[in-house]
């Protein structure tokens, strides 16, 4: 590890003015399991490691209010695995929360340091983006809302600028009835990335939604708004070539030392169809 200085601001201003006079030479911490491996493997060398946790802007709580869950940019993922609104709303969430790496991980890893690490196999991405999270950014201009789908640009790489940091993430509550559920592949639970993660999302209106990870330089959004995906009358086989379709956004490298591109996309399709069905059982006994 190079050496760099260490600063821990009381307040969101002083965070934003380090960031403001460090620029790119800055590195936000929050749970530090991404930052830490990636300083002790000089992957980055910042001048300036700005710990978040004083912030009280940023202090864990999930709030509900005018509509809103929001999960504030210090909330571990231990937290939102237990969150009783959470497991209500968003079950997929929860669900990829809960598998993010192990105890030990979940107890100090954020969700906002899961999105702004920019990993293409970031857990909690696909629900994110199925349930329409909005991202909530501090700067020197204030504050700005960004949807996931614009806030997520490719490996590494987010939205914010070197002067922003994410104070917290909002989900809009369902004003009726949705089934979701997530579904992810890895090799080694606890220790190693996922080779695909998928969140499928259903709408009494008949929208299905579908995000999936891992399988191209970011987690992609996509939707089929015929109904026939959604239809709990038509049987999965009869739907395969449709799912099939939802998929034309993924493009597995070959390079990946975790699986190859054809067991990625023949798996795509089992967790889809899988995340599908269960997803359709939970909207089916929302609606009874
Ligand atoms: C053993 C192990 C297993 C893991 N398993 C999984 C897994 O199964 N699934 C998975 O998705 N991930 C996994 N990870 C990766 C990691 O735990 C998650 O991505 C975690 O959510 C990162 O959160 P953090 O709070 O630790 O982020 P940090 O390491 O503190 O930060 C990560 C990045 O985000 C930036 N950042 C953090 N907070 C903010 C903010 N508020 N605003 C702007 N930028 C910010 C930091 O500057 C840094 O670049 C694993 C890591 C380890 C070490």
């Amino acid at each position: 590890m190079n050496r760099f200085e260490y600063a821990r601001p009381e307040t969101l201003a002083a965070a934003v003015a380090l960031l403001e006079e460090y620029g790119s030479e800055a590195r936000l911490l929050a749970g530090g399991t991404d930052l830490v491996i990636e300083l002790r493997n000089h992957w980055v060398e910042p001048k300036i490691v700005i710990d978040l946790k004083r912030i009280p802007e940023l202090a864990p709580a999930i709030v509900e209010g005018n509509g809103i869950l929001s999960i504030t940019a210090s909330t571990v993922m231990a937290d939102i695995v237990a969150n009783e609104q959470v497991q209500r709303y968003f079950p997929a969430l929860a669900e990829a929360a809960d598998v993010v790496g192990s105890v030990q991980i979940r107890a100090r890893a954020t969700l906002a340091g899961n999105i702004c690490n920019g990993s293409p196999a970031a857990d909690c991405a696909p629900p994110l983006l199925v349930y329409d999270a909005v991202v909530v950014v501090a700067g020197p201009a204030g504050i700005r809302r960004l949807p996931v789908d614009d806030f997520i640009v490719g490996p590494g790489k987010t939205a914010l600028a070197d002067n922003e940091l994410v104070t917290a993430i909002e989900l809009p509550i369902p004003d009726r009835a949705y089934g979701s559920a997530y579904q992810r592949l890895t090799r080694r639970r606890g220790t190693d990335l996922a080779s695909i993660t998928l969140c499928c999302g259903v709408g009494p209106d008949g929208v299905t939604r579908l995000a999936y990870g891992s399988v191209g330089p970011r987690a992609f959004l996509v939707t089929d708004e015929s109904g026939a995906l959604a239809d709990p009358n038509i049987g999965i086989e009869d739907k395969a070539e449709l799912l099939d379709g939802m998929f034309h956004l993924a493009t597995p490298s070959i390079r990946s030392m975790r699986a190859s591109p054809a067991y990625r996309l023949a798996m795509l399709r089992v967790l889809g169809a899988r995340a599908l069905e269960t997803a359709i059982e939970r909207l089916v006994k929302e609606v009874a």
